[in-house]
């Protein structure tokens, strides 16, 4: 008897998933592997139930408690940017207030005609691609949310955060494995790069993508041809008017500008301040302990944090100019990179004046250098604020006691996330209220994303009963 290619290659699928031990860690040599471990994995989540997926969560919470200064330490010394106390705090964050199964909601009608639900149903297997500036924080937070879901996920980390992001995927499998006995619910390769990523995107039992990352990738990800999440990148401007408490107002803007070394895309990257203010607030941040470079100084920063790059790609916009970020010096401490033009000095932030043009403002560098842009009032600094953000839609923040004018802003630009009279880092829910996330939805517009953004709603109707009114 001759056996057919597809019967042959559901034998070998079988005896592999066989051979695979129970207790796998959820790494693997190949996509496909991975791809095939977690739609397995899948098949038992989709019969455990709410409870026991909520064990796991709080296995997962827990192990990220018990974690979080190795894999803040392992993010930092292997993708060289950040800082270990501030990403202790990232993790803690996303172990305590990531949503769980109780984002899980179902919406009922009931009346004449019986009763109809809404529930939120899983995908099934989510591809998810992550970042090097949160890699760990990401993968922990979206296998949260994407399990609480019902759904299973394959994850192609940054190859430049590989062993974070690995040894993320394994702590999730062994609190899995603790909780309830269950392996692969988060699967990963070992050696990630463009070429798996693209195996995912194109993959048939992959139901949704969900990118968080730069421009390329969000891009990729909406032309693959499946339903994508994309949460991409920003250049959050945060507008000082002069009605804010400039002393607070300065506080607060270091405070988030530098939380990470300015790696978070919801950290203030320019700051756009009124004439009448303008002085004062420069004074307030030089006494929050920032360095205020002069133009000779930012010319020589320039030289060193901008490379040459011909790339096509790398031109997305009119602004781009042909010049790509240094990748040495994003998510370096101010000081660090002071050091590299030749200053010693330990300071918090590198601040100066420019025009909205200058890169350092109108690009999104993720490293602790603020450029303030001063305006002749307020209605000029909503009009630069939104030239800044360049249309990402992705958030922006405002220190202002006008109400009037706050809300004038956030109609006006239109963003994912709006903070007011707060560091930025208050939208995480880290001192403001709300849940956490590290997956920010701008370009597809879900938002901050929660269990509920990874379920597809279903209705199920049941006509002339079961309403017991
Ligand atoms: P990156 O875009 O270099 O990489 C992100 C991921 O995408 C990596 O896994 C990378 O390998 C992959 N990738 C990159 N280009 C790709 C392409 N063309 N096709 C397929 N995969 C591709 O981002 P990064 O430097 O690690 O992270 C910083 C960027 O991500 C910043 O722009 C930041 O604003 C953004 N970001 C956004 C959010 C959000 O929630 N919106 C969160 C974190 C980071």
């Amino acid at each position: 008897m001759q056996l057919s290619e597809a019967t042959i290659r559901e034998i070998v699928k079988q005896v592999t998933a066989r051979l695979q031990p129970t207790d796998s860690t959820g790494v693997f040599p190949t996509m496909q592997q991975a791809i095939s471990a977690a739609k397995q994995a899948g098949q038992t989540v989709r019969s455990l139930s709410i409870n026991k997926r909520e064990k796991i969560i709080s296995g997962i919470r827990a192990a990220t408690l018990q974690n979080s200064e190795i894999l803040s330490r392992m993010a930092v010394e292997e993708t060289g940017m950040g800082n270990i106390p501030h990403k202790i705090l990232k993790h803690n964050l996303v172990a305590e207030k990531t949503p769980g199964t109780e984002d899980i909601r179902t919406v009922a009608w009931s009346g004449d005609n019986g009763l109809t639900l809404v529930e939120m149903s899983p995908f099934g297997v989510i591809g998810a691609i992550t970042p090097s500036t949160n890699p760990a924080e990401t993968i922990i937070c979206n296998t949260i949310g994407m399990l609480a879901g019902g759904n299973t996920v394959v994850f192609n980390p940054h190859p430049a955060a590989v062993r974070t992001s690995v040894f993320a995927v394994e702590m999730i499998n062994r609190a899995a494995q603790t909780a309830c006995g269950i392996s692969n619910i988060a699967t990963t390769v070992d050696a990630p790069s463009l070429e798996s990523g693209k195996i995912m995107m194109s993959h048939p039992d992959i139901a949704l993508l969900v990118a968080t990352g730069g421009p390329g990738l969000v891009d990729a990800v909406l032309k693959s041809g499946k339903r994508g999440i994309g949460a991409g990148a920003g250049n959050p401007p945060v507008l000082v008017d002069e009605t804010a408490d400039l002393q607070k107002a300065a506080l607060h803007i270091i405070n988030g500008a530098t939380f990470d070394n300015n790696l978070p895309c919801i950290a203030e990257k320019a700051i756009v301040a009124v004439e009448e203010i303008a002085d004062e607030l420069m004074r307030f941040m030089v006494n929050e302990n920032c360095y205020h470079a002069t133009a000779a100084e930012i010319a020589k920063l320039e030289k060193v944090v901008f490379v040459t790059d011909t790339r096509a790609d790398n031109v997305h916009n009119e602004r781009s100019i042909p010049k790509a970020l240094n990748r040495n010096c994003v998510g370096k401490s101010a000081a660090d990179l002071l050091k590299i033009i030749g200053i010693t000095a330990n300071a918090r932030c590198i601040v100066f004046e420019g025009e909205k043009e200058h890169p350092f403002i109108a690009e999104e560098l993720m490293m602790p250098i603020l450029g303030m842009v001063r305006t002749r009032d307020f209605a000029a600094a909503v009009e630069t604020s939104l030239w800044l953000e360049h249309g990402y839609r992705h958030s922006a923040h405002i220190h202002s006691k006008n109400v009037d004018r706050i809300t004038n802003y956030a109609k006006t630009l239109d963003t994912a996330i709006l903070v007011k009279n707060a560091p930025s880092y208050a939208a995480l829910g880290f001192g403001g209220e709300g849940f956490c996330t590290f997956t920010i939805a701008s370009r597809t517009g879900e938002g901050l994303t929660s269990a509920a953004t990874f379920t597809k709603q279903r209705r199920c109707v049941m006509s002339e009963s079961l309403c017991i009114r």
